[in-house]
């Protein structure tokens, strides 16, 4: 098997394995109980806190432990907006964001907010500029992702969020920084970011388990009301095996990240070598974006018809992005790309197991579908 899909899930790391099976049979309490077995739960939520909050630059106490980054994102927009309601009806978000960001922004407009786009210039590129422009003092919260999950585009967002804040020093920042934590160094401090998302899956972790990073003093909601676990900000018994295991594929990722970056390099600088004596394949240049997504067209060819293809050979990649099922990217359309490139538009993403012999056979069947598959006209 081929699997070059890391972007829309990764394969459970050993070490977070482990960690699932240890909270499972030995650190079974429940976390709020008074006895050992509580406090043994509730000492292994915390030190991931830890974990997780010095990969990112803030105090424990800064992370809400959640199901995933669609919660993460929910949470930090309609969090932010509930608690801040008599400041404003507006929020500002890229054109370019996942739908658990998007489709938020889009419930809002039907519930009467005013919700502003922000679209990549005609250079494919995000300017700080634009989003402080489109802050006004009704504003309550700016939302921006860190990397894009289709193409891989690294947005400004540090420069982003000085401009809003100088714009407007009340208005709230959150970045999704899904498709960025564990890829890149990602510091909240550096960013001048309020609120940022993390999800387990895309990082070697189970599904199920992610975080928001809620910087000291910003006034959010929570959605769910019950016990009081995680100060009342997200209740519910905390999954104490899912957060181990974050903490422990981040515990790993903190030793490699370096490394994987360099390997993540090499392969694409090796795919787009590769490419250039194949006509058909065209790379979708996105000048400033992490190597570990390579988003690319093959000529005429719907992504969709040479994604099953390549699933015969065992070959797994992505046509723009799971989450978007088929219909064309909303995404790529806003990085301009025509009807027919958005169509034919593959992505890959790496883990560091893929090996540029994983390249070499996506290559070759690739060359193999050109040649055999229907062409649209
Ligand atoms: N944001 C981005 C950029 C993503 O790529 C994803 C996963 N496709 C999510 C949010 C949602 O994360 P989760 O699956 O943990 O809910």
């Amino acid at each position: 098997m081929v699997y070059l899909d890391n972007a829309a899930t990764t394969k459970v790391c050993e070490s977070a394995q482990k960690a699932v099976v240890n909270a499972m049979q030995n650190d079974f309490g429940n976390p709020s109980s008074l006895y050992r077995l509580g406090l043994d739960a509730e000492n292994i939520v915390t030190e991931s806190a830890r974990t997780i909050a010095q990969m990112i630059g803030c105090d424990f106490k800064e992370i809400l432990f959640t199901s995933g980054a669609t919660e993460s994102n929910n949470t930090a927009i309609l969090g932010a907006v509930s608690a801040n309601k008599r400041a404003g009806n507006k929020i500002v978000v890229s054109a370019i964001e996942h739908p658990s960001v998007y489709e938020v922004a889009k419930a809002l407009e039907q519930d009467g907010f005013e919700v502003e786009y922000i679209y990549p210039r005609d250079d494919g590129s995000f300017y700080p500029e634009d989003f402080a422009q489109a802050v006004d003092d009704k504003t309550i919260i700016v939302s921006c992702m860190l990397v894009n999950n289709e193409n891989g585009a690294l947005l400004p967002i540090e420069r982003i969020a000085k401009a809003v804040k100088r714009k407007s020093p009340t208005v709230l920042m959150h970045t999704d920084a899904v498709q960025a934590f564990g890829k890149i160094p990602v510091n909240v401090k550096k960013l001048s970011v309020d609120l940022m998302s993390i999800s387990g899956h895309k990082i070697y972790a189970p599904k199920g388990i992610g975080a928001l990073y809620i910087k000291k003093g910003t006034k959010i909601k929570p959605l769910l009301f019950g016990g009081g676990q995680q100060n009342n900000m997200r209740v519910g018994t905390e999954p104490v095996p899912m957060i181990s295991a974050l903490a422990e594929s981040v515990r790993e990722l903190k030793l490699k990240q370096a490394s994987n970056l360099a390997h993540y390099t090499r392969l694409k600088e090796y795919f787009l070598e590769s490419i250039k004596d194949i006509d058909d394949i065209e790379y979708n240049v996105q000048n400033n974006s992490i190597p570990y997504i390579v988003s690319f067209s093959v000529d005429r060819i719907k992504s969709e018809v040479l994604l099953h293809f390549l699933e015969q050979k065992e070959i797994y990649v992505s046509s723009g992005s799971a989450c978007s099922k088929g219909k064309k990217s909303r995404v790529l359309k806003a990085f301009g790309a025509s009807d027919m490139k958005a169509d034919t538009t593959l992505r890959i993403s790496f883990s560091e197991e893929n090996t540029t012999d994983d390249i070499d056979k996506l290559l070759e069947n690739i060359k193999i579908g050109i040649e055999s598959l229907a062409k649209l006209k």
